[in-house]
């Protein structure tokens, strides 16, 4: 149930079978995974354990449906305006008597609180339904090349609190999980009902067996088995993917159809992608390695041993303090996937975007431009600043956890500013 590709298989087999049509409850390809379902038991050995089968510390049997996920997604995505029965009806083609039913649960557990009433069109007043977002929480880990950061979310996907602390991701595996144990056991005593740890760290890796492949300059890695050697020693559910497939699910929390790449620029170059408002991890959760595309046949040497790659190239043009170059190389690489998956815009994050925010936004539209030019595009493909901050990824990987709680709500866009 971890793979993004997936759909429609979030069961729906439980108590809450008012569903009037096949419309809206059943198979949104739009969430990133899984909803808990009572057919998690069935997985194989070699799929992640899905957060909801194993909750710790609060009773939230209600989540097993997918019809519950499916209206906490659309009342969390509405936050502090809440949702009436009403609205929840219309949005989901689920009957009244099915949302009373699964809502009434909901606030029995604690996760749903009834909040004022607002004016309905006809009729009494409805009564307002909204998140409570301190009902349980998730840790994000982010494992970087020289550095660990571990947030503490809440249900809403708010930090609570976090951590940083310097982190030689070469130091060895047991000395790493040791790092990161230490990062997270802070939070866990933070913040009641933690539901899991996302963790997200550089690629190639398995994100449904949760082992990484062999990260570049990072050979120790290839093999090891993070995920279940975390969820061990913590006692938690564990989910791995890559660290941009973790801000992208940031990004794209309660998609809609768009289509948009997340270009990560930090101690190395990725991209997270999400096609039709749904995170593509590709057949073998391996897609994304943007960094390692040949732009230059015998060019520079790269750490994966190849040569010519474009994060070879927009590395040794940061190492020389050139932002314009790196800006250029990058756009380089955002023009051929544009021609390659047609997507609707493009968001930039990362230490080294951070750094120099407005020569990466210009360096990429100007190529993203000249290509439009080229093509005959009326317009280019816009670019921007992806939301959120330093925590980003960490906050994404909390995601990883908490994306398995909410059904998918259709017609919202991915965060960061619009373009136009
Ligand atoms: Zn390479």
């Amino acid at each position: 149930m971890q793979n993004s590709n997936e759909s429609g298989t979030g069961g729906g087999s439980g108590a809450d079978t008012g569903r009037t049509s096949g419309t809206g409850a059943g198979g949104e390809s739009g969430t990133d995974t899984g909803r808990p379902s009572r057919t998690d038991t069935a997985r194989t050995p070699r799929q992640a354990p899905t957060p909801a089968a194993a909750l710790h510390g609060v009773n939230l049997a209600a989540l097993r449906s997918h019809n519950a996920a499916l209206l906490l997604g659309i009342v969390r995505a509405a936050g502090d305006n809440g949702v009436s029965r009403r609205e929840l009806a219309a949005r989901t083609a689920l009957t009244p008597q099915a949302i009373s039913k699964i809502t009434a649960r909901l606030r029995t557990e604690g996760l749903l609180v009834e909040a004022g009433r607002r004016a309905s069109t006809g009729g009494k007043p409805a009564t307002v339904l909204r998140l409570v977002p301190g009902a349980a929480h998730a840790v994000g880990l982010h494992l970087d090349r020289d550095r660990a950061t571990a947030v503490l979310v809440d249900l809403a996907g708010a930090p609570v609190a976090s951590r940083t602390l310097p982190l030689d991701l070469g130091a060895g595996t047991a000395a790493v999980v040791e790092s990161a144990l230490g990062e997270v056991a802070p939070l866990l005593a933070t913040g009641p009902n933690v539901l899991g740890v996302g963790v997200a760290m550089p690629g190639p890796l398995d994100h449904t067996t949760g082992v990484p492949h062999r990260v570049t300059g990072f050979p120790d890695w290839d093999g090891f088995p993070l995920r279940d050697t975390l969820a061990g020693r913590l006692g938690l559910p564990v989910v791995l993917d890559k660290d941009t497939n973790a801000a992208a699910l940031g990004l794209c929390r309660g998609a809609g159809g768009e289509s948009f790449a997340y270009l990560h620029v930090g101690t190395g170059l990725g991209a997270g992608l999400v096609l039709g408002g749904a995170l593509y991890r590709g057949g073998r959760t391996g897609a994304g390695e943007f960094g390692h595309q040949t732009v230059q046949l015998d060019g520079v040497p790269c750490g994966c041993g190849a040569h010519g790659c474009l994060e070879a190239l927009c590395l040794a043009a940061l190492s020389r303090g050139d932002h314009a170059e790196a800006a250029r190389v990058l756009g380089t690489g955002a023009a051929n996937l544009v021609g390659l998956l047609d997507i609707d815009r493009v968001l930039l994050g990362g230490r080294a975007v951070a750094a120099a925010p407005d020569a990466f936004v210009r360096g990429v539209a100007a190529v993203l431009a000249e290509r439009a030019r080229r093509t005959g595009d009326p317009e280019p493909v816009p670019v921007a600043l992806a939301a959120g901050g330093a925590d980003q990824v960490a906050e994404g990987a909390a995601e990883l956890i908490l994306g398995q709680l909410f059904g998918g709500v259709p017609g919202l866009t991915p965060g960061g500013p619009k373009i136009g």
